[in-house]
């Protein structure tokens, strides 16, 4: 994997923050996937790319096994103050359309790719679950915390900040390459 390119490419699109994942560091954790049991995002058994709905730890492990390159990218948008949810909105659906584009991007070049991003798949207007089978399970992104993924430590072992100041707000994903 050309790592340079990559970030060349994350960088054109308009990530403000990229770098290196090492697949290596990436530790799955029972007690993230809880946390989306509390619902506090309102999504949790509303899509396929959800708990229940995504899969089990156990099938996540498996999907990542193998994978030794990877890349996070980053959009950290900038808030009034902590009630500006108009400003976080914004950021994430910013932060969304150029993690489509980047997966897009990797997909021409490596095929395999996979794409771990921020909140619930946003592939459709509106996810079939429960009612229907996924329209694209090769397409559909699950977020790192749908993985187990404590978004914190996984920035902070691959050096990358998490926490910008009080007027940010920080949107992460990331994506494995082989
Ligand atoms: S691809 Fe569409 S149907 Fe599948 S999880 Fe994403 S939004 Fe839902």
């Amino acid at each position: 994997m050309d790592y340079a390119e990559l970030e060349k490419a994350a960088g054109k699109i308009g990530f403000t923050h990229i770098a290196p994942l090492d697949p290596s560091t990436i530790v799955l954790k029972e007690e993230v996937r809880k946390m989306c049991e509390a619902n506090t995002c309102g999504r949790y058994n509303k899509c396929w790319s959800c708990p229940p709905g995504c899969g089990s730890l156990e099938e996540f492990a498996e999907q990542i096994k193998g994978y030794q390159h990877g890349i996070l990218v980053q959009t950290v948008g900038e808030i009034e103050d902590s009630m500006d949810f108009e400003a976080m909105m914004d950021a994430e659906a910013l932060h969304k359309r150029h993690f489509l584009q980047m997966y897009e991007f990797l997909r021409g070049k490596y095929p395999k790719t996979l794409a771990i991003g921020t909140g619930s798949c946003t592939q459709c207007k509106e996810c079939t679950y429960p009612d229907a089978p996924c329209r694209f399970p090769d397409r559909r992104v699950s977020s790192m915390e749908a993985y187990g993924m404590l978004v914190l430590e996984v920035c902070k072992d691959n050096h990358l900040g998490y926490y910008y100041g009080p007027n940010t707000i920080a949107y992460t994903g990331c994506f494995l390459v082989e």
